[in-house]
């Protein structure tokens, strides 16, 4: 069974993370249109029965999205039982309305905040989720001892020379599977190195060995066993070479990434 699916239906932020591990800062502005998400989604259902514990609806910042709403019903029509989760940096959730809040509550979406301890009124928007009895959640980032906002940039080897299974093993982001235009991925670096290859002209190969084709999988069981293995690309990961350092916005410099 997988456990979770992610979702872009941003793929830019306003937010900007240094060496965001989706690429994010990078990307031009990208709002996923209804009409791509419901024919994946319905595929995802025939092929699951339902069976996926988390989706996960996110970015870029999934409430930039002038319609986030649109997503909610048909996705909680076809997955009764999982749990359905906007992650948020929480800049915009005091800009929504009642529409917003009272979508969330009748199918029944979570909402899990990024702790950026940012300039933002949490209060505010912990009450309205309360109100209407909505799940609001944080989703912790770690904090020095002077309470500076700790960040991990993950390296890539824009060479490829790293020896893919080895990555693969020590990779902390597989199965945080990805699914984009009818492709399913173990993780958002490849479903996302689109970006990283447009804005620095490098070209991280994607082949046809390191996704799925959710329109060609034969069953749900094939496709739950290809999302934990190795695939090609890993050979562009560095898991062990991961460097801790201060949050600050992204520079867009390549040196973020590699
Ligand atoms: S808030 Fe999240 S998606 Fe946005 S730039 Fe930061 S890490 Fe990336
Ligand atoms: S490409 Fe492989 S090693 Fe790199 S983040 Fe994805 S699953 Fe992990």
């Amino acid at each position: 069974m997988l456990e979770k699916i992610d979702i872009h239906l941003t793929d830019h932020c306003n937010l900007n993370c240094k060496g965001c591990t989706h690429f994010s800062p990078l990307s031009e502005e990208f709002y996923l249109d209804y009409e791509t998400f419901k024919k994946d989604i319905d595929r995802m259902a025939q092929l699951s029965n339902g069976r996926i514990k988390f989706i996960f609806l996110l970015g870029g910042e999934p409430l930039l999205h002038h319609n986030i709403t649109q997503f909610f019903p048909h996705t909680r029509f076809l997955f009764p039982k999982t749990r359905i989760v906007v992650i948020t940096n929480g800049i915009l959730l005091n800009n929504q309305d009642e529409n917003f809040w009272q979508s969330c509550k009748d199918n029944k979406i979570e909402l899990w905040v990024s702790d950026y301890t940012l300039q933002v009124d949490y209060k505010k928007f912990e009450a309205k989720a309360k109100e209407y009895s909505v799940f609001l959640g944080y989703t912790s980032t770690a904090k020095s001892a002077d309470n500076k906002k700790l960040w991990t940039k993950y390296k890539l080897d824009i060479k490829g020379e790293q020896y893919y299974a080895n990555s693969f093993k020590n990779c902390t982001v597989k199965n945080c599977v990805t699914l984009k235009k009818g492709k399913l991925y173990t993780c958002p670096t490849i479903a996302h190195i689109e970006h990283f290859n447009k804005f620095f002209n490098q070209n991280l190969e994607v082949s046809e060995f390191d996704y799925i084709d959710i329109y060609k999988i034969q069953d749900y069981d094939a496709l739950c066993a290809a999302m934990v293995k190795p695939v090609p690309f890993c050979r562009y990961c560095k898991p062990l070479e991961f460097e801790q350092c201060y949050w600050e916005p992204s520079k867009k410099d390549i040196n973020e990434w590699i």
